[in-house]
């Protein structure tokens, strides 16, 4: 392949040219129904007439300043997140891992600020993903992906995701806070229980907690509402976002309410990039899309009906599926056959999805899919999944 780039990732041999709504196209102009979607970035899909036009704009008026002058286009987007949100402040930063960063830091100054500096300790599940800094690898334990990068950071305990039980026994006098995906996108698409999402908010209230969610993949409309912890009816004290939030330009925030957030005064936290003209214009452009009137109930109406059809689909192929799962628009197909080999056949066939933990292949689609995009992937997969049945 290509030497100059470290070989961190297994990557297939497609190399895409461009992109336009749903669909990607290859360097020899082969067409790809894109439900993979840049791993649940591109929500609004490719080449966005919207995005395009408020990226250009912004480009040539103004890229950069720093974090030293006031930025309006990062106060009004940070206005817009907390209107529509449990949020009051907002800290913009470029990914997904420094957003949970962001999350684990507030957490700490919060209890020290509190009176208890000996609360510096964060509960968090098994399975998680919460990006690849040491401290983010760390509070996701996955040893895996920490082997050899020793030692890890210290200050995280892992309990079983979705169990309520063991994470209560799990709190000490030393717990600052529980950090939980309320849909674990990495870990195999594992959608937490509302009642579990409500006993950890019941948690933290008891024990004087902060409620934290990693919310980078499910957030920003991809659950069919704006944050998925909403379908829960409560309100968390801090989460991150990153992935959806540029609709493909790299942005990530974390945000908190106002007391949660009190300690982060002057100087406490900051990064050069966050927060920059560009980054805010595409991200306040994804906004103006996914906030306007009825384009979350559509997400939610087309992401119901796709899971009818996927339930449809592995009822038919029992012997290549094995379950369905997730929420909204972050689906998954549990795989009787090897998940890796599914997403290259279904590739092969114009489709693109990506593998996930649990022998599961993920599909997250952009959020302005159709109804006609939903027949072509169903379309595609009762083919694969057909063909393999046949050849075995
Ligand atoms: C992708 C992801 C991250 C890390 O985001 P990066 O932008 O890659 O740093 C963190 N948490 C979750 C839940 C993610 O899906």
């Amino acid at each position: 392949m290509n030497d100059a780039l470290m070989p961190t990732y297994a990557r297939s041999p497609y190399a895409f040219a461009r992109g336009e709504g749903v669909y990607l196209y290859d360097t020899d102009g082969r067409r790809y129904l894109d439900f993979a979607a840049g791993i649940a970035v591109n929500i609004l899909g490719h080449s966005h007439p919207h995005l395009v036009q408020a990226r250009t704009a912004q480009a040539q008026k103004l890229w950069h300043v720093s974090n030293l002058y006031r930025v309006p286009e990062a106060e009004r987007l940070a206005e817009r997140l907390t209107e529509h949100s449990f949020a009051d402040r907002v800290f913009f930063c470029n990914s997904g891992a420094e957003a949970v960063e962001g999350l684990i830091k507030l957490a700490r100054r919060y209890q020290h600020h509190a009176g208890h500096p000996e609360r510096n300790r964060i509960i968090t599940c098994q399975g998680a993903f919460h990006g690849r800094t040491l401290t983010t690898l760390s509070a996701a334990g996955n040893p895996k992906y920490l082997e050899g990068y020793g030692p890890a950071t210290d200050g995280f305990d892992q309990v079983a995701f979705n169990n309520l039980n063991e994470l209560r026994a799990a709190v000490s006098g030393r717990t600052a806070a529980i950090l939980v995906e309320p849909v674990q996108g990495e870990g195999g698409v594992r959608a937490a229980s509302l009642d579990y999402l409500r006993g950890l908010r019941a948690v933290c209230d008891e024990f004087g907690l902060l409620l934290l969610f990693d919310e980078v993949q499910c957030g920003v409309g991809r659950s069919g509402k704006f944050f998925a912890h909403e379908w829960a009816g409560i309100a968390p004290d801090a989460v991150a976002v990153a992935k959806g939030l540029g609709g493909g330009f790299p942005v990530g925030a974390f945000m908190a309410t106002e007391k949660a957030a009190a300690p982060m005064t002057a100087g406490s936290h900051g990064s050069t990039f966050g927060g920059n003209p560009l980054a805010m214009a595409v991200g306040n452009a994804v906004l103006d899309v996914i906030l306007a009137d009825g384009f979350l109930e559509g997400v939610d109406r087309r992401a119901r009906a796709f899971w009818n059809r996927l339930e449809d689909l592995a009822a038919r192929h029992p012997k290549v599926i094995a379950e369905v799962r997730g929420a909204g628009l972050l689906l998954g197909l549990r795989c009787v056959v090897p998940n890796g080999e599914l997403v290259a056949r279904l590739r092969e066939n114009g489709l693109l999805t990506a593998p996930a933990a649990e022998n599961v292949i993920r599909i997250m689609p952009p959020l302005i899919i159709e109804d006609s995009h939903i027949d072509e992937a169903i379309g595609i997969l009762d083919r694969v999944c057909g063909a393999w049945v046949k050849a075995a």
